[in-house]
Order: structure tokens, then C-alpha cells, then sequence
């Protein structure tokens, strides 16, 4: 296993912080019928005149099962987003730091690391859109804190290879954050049963996208306990609403949910690049692990153009390095794909 001291990666005012401590955080019986009075709410039931559970215990409990790791190596933030954010607050000093990104990548990335000060140093993927080993290594200061992977990657969809990132989370002495929003599309297995291992493996995941639950705003974190407890102490104290935490039960506790729509996805993936290969103006389908795909086409901007006045959405990713005249498709159902490929077939 990887020696790895957690300690020093802290920031100073981080680690002096007290951390706010609500009136759920101080009395937490919740077995026994309690009059509380120790939060100032109205006493007068709503459905929602309480707080939420700062800690979200059932939520963390239902998911330790489901995915086979402890409740104190969990985080529940409002999005990824918020995760995401926590993680430069904790461990990455404004004005000074670094993190590492890889683009064609997500833009939250580098939108958070300048809003929270921090230099973000991109190392293109290489052609077949892996991590660019060598130039990452090269890259890497005694002030990069992060290297951020997304795999599956948005907006490529494929997985980075195991050997990638073994690789970095052997030998780069930092923490290293792997996003697995796509991961429950993906035919490689989630890192999770690695955090063991690693302790300078961070792994976000959310139920935006195959929970179908993007409306909701729940991100998962998973870490070592250390981690975990830093972002603990600096997050907002209720930031899971107590909708979010109802609900987000309700959906996980059905697992066939999750079965189900990876296998659709998957089905309907394979339909839709099968049709697409066949116009000639889609140049290259690009292999993907997620629930969409990027294609090269013609003239992105042109065919964008089309399908928006043919009352269809898609993603001109043309802007990115990489993603020439590059379309990212979201599968739709299967109602919605038929409609896609007629559509193309009229251009
Ligand atoms: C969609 C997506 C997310 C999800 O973000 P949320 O804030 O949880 O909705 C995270 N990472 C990547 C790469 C995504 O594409």
C-alpha cells in the first residue's frame, strides 16, 4: 500500500478552523421520542419544519451496502459540483497551487480552479484520448496538489486504461480525484474497492446521470476517512435538503433501476452508432463507456445548425482540443433515438 500523509496536504487555516456546530451536530438521538427545542424551528409540522440530517446517515448507510465501503468514507454534496469545489477549498492554497487537468475534459474542472485561485496546468489526452503519462510527470511541481481524471471521460466516453492509472496514483505524490459520473454505463468496474489502497485516491460519482436524478443535485464523494473528515468539517452544515435525502433513498433502495438503464443505454448505444455509420458525413464514432458518444463529422457547426431547426439538441464540442467538428450525442429513449436517425437520414 502507498504511504501517503494527508496531514500536509491540508491548508494551514483549514486545519486551525473550528468547524460550525449545528444543534443536530450536538444531540443526535433520534430512537426516542425528543421534544426539540434546540434549533429554533417551528415546532408545527410542514413535512419540512426540521432541519435535515447534517450528516445524512441513512442516505451514507443505505449506499456503504450498496457499494461496499464505509459510512466514514463517504461525502453527499449538493452536485458534484459542490464535491468537486471542497476538495481545492481543503487542499489547494489560493495564489500558490496547482492542479493538473486533462483536456478534452469536463469544464467544471477549470471553472473551480479559477474561481478558488489556482493554477490549472492541461496536459492534452493523447490522439486515442488516454493521459499523457510522460508530459503529466513532466508537468507536476512540488506545488501541484490535484490531477484530475474523468473516466469514463466527458466528452470523449471512453475509460482511461487501468495501467494509466495505476500508474499515476503510484507515482505522483499527490491526490489524485477520479470521476466516475458515467461509471454505471461503463463495462470497466468502478474504482471504489481501490480506496483501500490508494489513500491518495479520491472518487466522485453522482446520481445525475444513470440514477436519472440530475434535477435533484447529489454528488458522491468517497475517500479515506482522513479525507473524508477534512471535507466534512468545511462543508455547509445542512447541505443536503431533506427532499434530496428522501428521495435519493427511495431511487437507490430500488437497485433493478440501475440494471435496467444500463442495459437499455447500452442497447440503444449500439443501435444508434450501427445506423450512424452508415452517413457519410459522420467521418468517425469515436468507443464509448458513457450514455453518449462523440462523432466527427463534415462540419459540426453546420449539422448542429440542422438538427436545431429539426427541434433537436445536441453538443457542438468543436471548441475543444481534439473535438475538430466534433458532435457529442446524449442517448435519448428509444422513441427519441428512432427520431434522431430519421432525422439524419433527411439532412
Ligand atoms: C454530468 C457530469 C457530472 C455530474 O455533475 P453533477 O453536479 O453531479 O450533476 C460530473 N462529472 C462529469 C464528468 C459529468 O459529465
Amino acid at each position: 500500500m502507498k504511504t501517503f500523509n494527508i496531514d500536509s496536504f491540508i491548508r494551514s487555516n483549514i486545519k486551525a478552523m473550528k468547524p460550525y456546530s449545528s444543534a443536530r451536530d450536538e444531540f443526535q438521538d433520534f430512537e426516542h421520542e425528543m421534544i426539540f427545542l434546540d434549533a429554533n424551528e417551528n415546532p408545527f409540522n410542514t413535512g419540512l419544519n426540521r432541519y435535515p440530517d447534517p450528516q445524512q446517515k441513512k442516505l451514507k448507510e443505505l449506499l456503504a451496502k450498496q457499494k461496499n465501503v464505509k459510512t466514514s468514507q463517504i461525502l453527499i454534496g449538493n452536485g458534484s459540483d459542490e464535491v468537486l469545489d471542497l476538495v481545492f477549498r481543503a487542499f489547494c492554497e489560493p495564489n500558490s497551487d496547482n492542479v493538473i487537468t486533462l483536456p478534452p475534459t469536463y469544464g467544471m474542472y477549470s471553472v473551480l480552479a479559477n474561481l478558488n485561485a489556482i493554477e490549472n496546468r492541461e496536459v492534452l489526452l493523447t490522439n486515442d484520448f488516454q493521459p499523457n503519462i510522460q508530459q503529466i510527470l513532466e508537468t507536476v511541481d512540488n506545488n501541484t496538489k490535484i490531477i484530475f481524471l474523468c473516466s469514463p471521460n466527458n466528452p470523449t466516453g471512453n475509460c482511461f486504461t487501468e495501467e494509466n492509472i495505476t500508474f499515476l496514483l503510484d507515482n505522483f505524490d499527490g491526490l489524485v480525484v477520479l470521476d466516475e459520473a458515467y461509471i454505471d454505463f461503463a463495462q470497466r468496474k468502478s474504482w471504489l474497492q481501490k480506496l483501500n489502497e490508494y489513500p491518495n485516491l479520491i472518487i466522485s460519482q453522482t446520481l445525475s446521470k444513470a440514477y436519472g436524478l440530475a434535477g435533484l443535485r447529489v454528488g458522491l464523494l468517497y475517500a479515506s476517512e482522513e479525507i473524508i473528515q477534512v471535507l466534512n468539517k468545511i462543508k455547509q452544515p445542512y447541505n443536503i435538503n431533506t427532499l434530496s435525502q428522501e428521495k435519493a433513498i427511495n431511487v437507490l433502495k430500488n437497485e433493478d433501476v440501475l440494471k435496467n438503464i444500463s442495459t437499455l443505454f447500452t442497447e440503444e448505444k449500439r443501435k444508434l452508432i450501427q445506423q450512424l455509420l452508415k452517413f457519410e458525413f459522420v467521418k468517425e464514432i469515436y468507443p464509448s463507456d458513457a450514455n453518449f458518444i462523440l462523432i466527427k463529422v463534415d462540419d459540426a457547426k453546420k449539422r448542429y445548425q440542422e438538427l436545431v431547426t429539426k427541434n433537436i439538441v445536441v453538443r457542438d464540442r468543436s471548441s475543444q482540443p481534439l473535438c475538430e467538428n466534433c458532435l457529442r450525442i446524449s442517448i435519448g429513449t428509444p422513441e427519441e433515438n428512432k427520431i434522431v436517425l430519421e432525422t439524419l437520414k433527411n439532412l
